[in-house]
């Protein structure tokens, strides 16, 4: 099975395609990067999805990620708005900083990494699938693996940060990993 990855996301394509590893993963074109103007995580994979499916080889399985931190304390927020949280240019330092600054010395810390996967059959059929990963926000940046908000974000009952730990391990836990063995199972190649 062929699967082309709806992202412009480097990241994103190395846990993906570790994830998927019996498939042939490719990822898109270079500057594959359609305006992300839903309001859901779900609304989000679908344009994205969509955006591919003309371009993809037609034999090719489609597939976007769309993913993000929900903190509770600040009402959901960064959410669907998890990469642009700091601004539209921002990085994933300026992101953390941000998010620790704004939580300041809360004790109300509580957190979820989501992960949609959308994905479009060379017939057109569409599979979903979803994972979550709860934790809590760290006081201060730990660790130097993963990405994003992996240096901010301790995992429901460990002590280290995602980034604190290996990718084999984030990826047996991890929203991404749940949602990609699900999809996994779906397509039939688990
Ligand atoms: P999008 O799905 O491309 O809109 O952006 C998702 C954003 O959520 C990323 O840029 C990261 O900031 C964050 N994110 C998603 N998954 C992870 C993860 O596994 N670790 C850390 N941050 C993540």
């Amino acid at each position: 099975m062929q699967v082309m990855l709806a992202t412009g996301n480097a990241d994103k394509v190395r846990e993906l395609e570790a994830l998927l590893a019996c498939s042939q993963v490719t990822a898109a074109p270079a500057g594959f990067d359609p305006e992300e103007t839903g309001t859901t995580l779900l609304q989000n994979a679908r344009i994205k999805a969509a955006a591919l499916r003309p371009d993809a080889p037609a034999d090719s399985w489609v597939m976007a990620d769309d993913s993000g931190l929900f903190v509770h304390g600040l009402d959901g927020r960064p959410g669907v708005y998890s990469s642009r949280y700091a601004g539209p240019d921002a990085t994933y330092a300026d992101n953390c900083n941000l998010l620790i600054e704004e939580l300041g010395d809360r004790d109300d810390r509580g957190a979820a990494f989501a992960c949609v996967l959308y994905c479009i059959a060379p017939d057109g059929e569409v599979l979903v699938g979803s994972g979550v990963l709860p934790g809590e926000i760290t006081r201060q940046a730990a660790g130097a693996d993963g990405f994003g908000y992996d240096p901010v974000f301790r995992p429901l009952g460990d002590e280290r940060t995602l980034a604190e730990m290996t990718r084999d391990e984030k990826a047996a836990i991890s929203h991404r990993g749940r949602a990609a063995r699900g999809m996994a199972r779906l397509l039939g190649i688990a």
